[in-house]
């Protein structure tokens, strides 16, 4: 498969040089993994009568009654009724007129291809393709005929799709067109996949539609399951590389967890519990993702974990992305902390210079627990004594370097890393994403939460929802109000906040209200949410600042305006702000009165579900993978056959084969899995390298 294309019959010299010039194709691997990207069914033919305006291509057969050239000079146009049993059809041609002429004979028998177009009285297709109707063309030689991409220069050079039909052709025919098997024999059959060989030929030229849906589910395996090997072998290799520091001690969650604790904790924390611990002592570097929805309990399930850390004599830290929420962490964790005796700080970038400097010091000297911090704490001067376990909450919002330069601060031996997100990520995705991390789910919220009634308002209903937030603070509770933000420094966006904020004012004459945007200073934004904590506020009317973490179990209503502008994980982000107490919740999502009908099926899936990898998926299906995570990641999902949004069957059983291979054969050296191992260094898979940082 290593030949070269230009000893291929009918390609030669300058053509290959076009090849490789303008779509990369080297060799005859290279030239048989040139996909069709859709195939035309010849198959079956249609009946004139049959035709419809919606017609795609048909394919009739007939004879021609008539042919006649119409208009002068230029405007020349030849035309031909075509008739078969049940109708007429007009066939037109604007080029090659006189050629054309010659060449159709009435009263013979053709196949007739292309669209028809409904024209004034009748249906037409324009330069369609036509062939004298033979037995073998009858029958059907080429059931289904691939239709290739290719450019405006091969084109010129007369290599259209048609003429890369006839080198694959040619190719597929040759002696030397034999492709590795790579998966052996049993175990294709018991996965129901047909040999490579197969597959390659039936995707260019498949004899029917189930053999090429078959010969696409081998391809998209293979693509699948190559990744999945490289991300398995790194896991293991990385697991060789990394010794980790083992924790057994105890004796601290023991002492919180029968004199402190401030609830029973879920089966569902305890499981994630138990899952970390295992790690802790296993020897190797724990590299933990952990998922749990908005407000399952994240953070008291990372707390118990540190103090398994802390117990064993090491030092912990847990990296907020905003300053709001490593203050929340803080000031809850503190409350613990004083409990159990031990020394914990909050670093960030308003942190006073004279008190960092303190904080510092106790953080080389050992005398400080837990660091709690923004980003600021990955700054160089930030030491740690022995750093043992770095917990990272919302982890989508750091970036990959951030994150390296975390797990570097312990000099010696990396420390445990546990990643937290609120954001599911559809089973599929993370599998490919990140392969390499262990996961932990917490899949049930704290008992006695009442599922947060959600519905959808559109803005000529304001009145009403005016009526609602007047009756909710009667009762007691407290409101947010959410305006979207595209853009920190966009004024626009600051301009629908001001305008709700006063129309607010306006509609609440004497009701106290808090206000919080990105632009506000760090100690102003603290001042008007700890007023709003406090409840001495009714109504925070906020930016999207207030999307993670933060933590108000009396804020009941969460409304957000413009809805529309907002993606599926973040309104369900947003969401999550509230239900977090006792009562009843609501989440209110304005709308103009004209909405996309992706905005309207976003809506759709947040009114109808509060399951967030529910929405997840969703938000996959409506997006795309490679958006959902943002564009940094996306090269990774830059898959060419299989798509993981749909083919989760096949990833899985891709994934489980490359599992037990590396189990069994870690290197790869093993004679037996030669053929993969040769595959995959030859494979340009991307490097997967960055993901193991977290
Ligand atoms: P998230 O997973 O979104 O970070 P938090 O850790 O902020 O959630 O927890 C949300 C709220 O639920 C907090 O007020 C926390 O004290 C509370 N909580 C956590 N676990 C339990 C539990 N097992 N029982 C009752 N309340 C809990
Ligand atoms: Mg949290």
């Amino acid at each position: 498969m290593d030949t070269k294309i230009k000893f291929l019959k009918g390609i030669g010299t300058a053509k290959a040089k076009l090849l490789h010039g303008e779509l990369g194709i080297q060799t005859f691997h290279d030239l048989i993994h040139h996909f069709p990207f859709r195939y035309e069914d010849r198959s079956q033919f249609q009946t004139i009568s049959l035709i419809v305006p919606e017609s795609e291509n048909v394919q009739i057969k007939g004879i021609i009654e008539k042919v006649e050239v119409v208009g002068a000079a230029r405007k020349q146009r030849l035309m031909a009724t075509f008739c078969d049993p049940t109708g007429q059809i007009e066939l037109v041609w604007f080029k090659a007129v006189k050629w054309m002429a010659d060449k159709l004979k009435t009263g013979v028998p053709y196949i007739v291809y292309g669209k028809p177009v409904f024209f004034q009285t009748k249906y037409s297709i324009s330069h369609p393709e036509i062939e004298v109707l033979t037995p073998a063309n009858e029958a059907g030689k080429n059931l289904m005929i691939p239709v290739y991409a290719t450019t405006e220069k091969l084109k010129k050079k007369y290599l259209d799709s048609k003429a890369i039909v006839k080198i694959m052709q040619e190719l597929v025919k040759t002696q030397d067109f034999d492709p590795i098997e790579t998966v052996d024999q049993d175990i294709l059959s018991s996965l129901g996949l047909v040999e490579l060989k197969t597959a390659l030929k039936h995707i260019h030229f498949p004899p029917d539609a189930r053999s090429k849906n078959r010969a696409l589910d081998r391809l998209k395996f293979d693509e699948l399951f190559f990744i999945q090997l490289k991300i398995f072998r790194e896991k293991s290799d990385q697991k060789e590389v990394h010794k980790g520091i083992i924790f057994q001690n105890s004796h601290l969650v023991h002492d919180f967890y029968t004199n402190h604790k401030p609830f029973e904790l879920t089966d569902s924390q305890k499981q994630v519990i138990k899952e970390i611990y295992t790690d802790l002592q296993s020897g190797h570097q724990m590299n933990r993702l952990l998922q749990g929805d908005v407000g399952s309990g994240k953070t008291i399930t990372a707390f118990v974990c540190m103090l398994i850390a802390i117990g064993s004599g090491f030092q912990t830290t847990i990296m907020a992305p905003t300053e709001i929420l490593a203050i929340q962490h803080y000031q809850g964790l503190k409350e613990y902390c004083e409990k159990l005796g031990l020394g914990i700080r909050l670093i960030t970038g308003s942190t006073k210079k004279n008190d960092r400097k303190k904080y510092l010091e106790e953080l080389a000297s050992g005398e400080m627990k837990i660091l709690v911090g923004t980003h600021a704490l990955i700054e160089n001067d930030v030491q740690f004594n022995r750093l043992g376990l770095a917990v990272i909450d919302e982890q989508h919002r750091f970036g990959v370097a951030q994150r390296a330069k975390l797990w570097q601060k312990n000099k010696h031996l990396y420390p445990h890393v546990l990643v937290m997100t609120a954001t599911p990520i559809p089973r599929t995705l993370a599998m490919t994403l990140y392969g390499d991390l262990e996961i932990s789910t917490i899949r049930e919220l704290p008992k006695g939460r009442k599922p947060i009634k959600t519905s959808h308002l559109y803005d000529s209903s304001r009145l009403k929802l005016f009526g609602f937030i007047k009756r909710k603070i009667d009762m007691g509770r407290q409101v947010y109000i959410v305006y979207p933000l595209i853009e920190e420094s966009s004024n626009f966006d600051y301009k629908d906040l001001m305008d709700g904020y006063e129309s607010i004012s306006r509609a609440f004459p004497n009701m106290p209200l808090s206000i919080l945007h990105g632009k506000m200073k760090a100690k102003e934004k603290d001042f008007e949410m700890n007023r709003f904590v406090k409840g001495e506020t009714k109504i925070m009317v906020a930016t999207t600042v207030i999307e993670v973490g933060v933590n108000v179990p009396n804020a009941s209503v969460m409304i957000i305006e413009n809805s529309e502008r907002f993606g599926l994980s973040q309104l369900h982000q947003l969401r999550g702000r509230v239900g977090r107490g006792i009562d009843q919740s609501y989440c209110i999502l304005m709308t103009g009165n004209k909405i996309s009908r992706d905005a309207r099926e976003r809506i759709a899936c947040m009114v109808a579900t509060t399951d967030g990898f529910e929405i997840a998926e969703k938000d996959m299906e409506l997006r795309g993978p490679g958006d959902l995570m943002g564009t940094q990641q996306s090269g990774l999902l830059d898959l060419k056959v299989a798509d993981i949004t749909t083919d989760g069957e096949l990833l899985k059983k891709a994934r489980s084969l490359a599992e037990q291979i590396i189990a069994k054969d870690p290197k790869l050296t093993r004679h037996s899995h030669s053929r993969i191992a040769r595959h995959l260094s030859k494979d340009q898979i991307a490097s997967l390298k960055w993901s193991t940082i977290s």
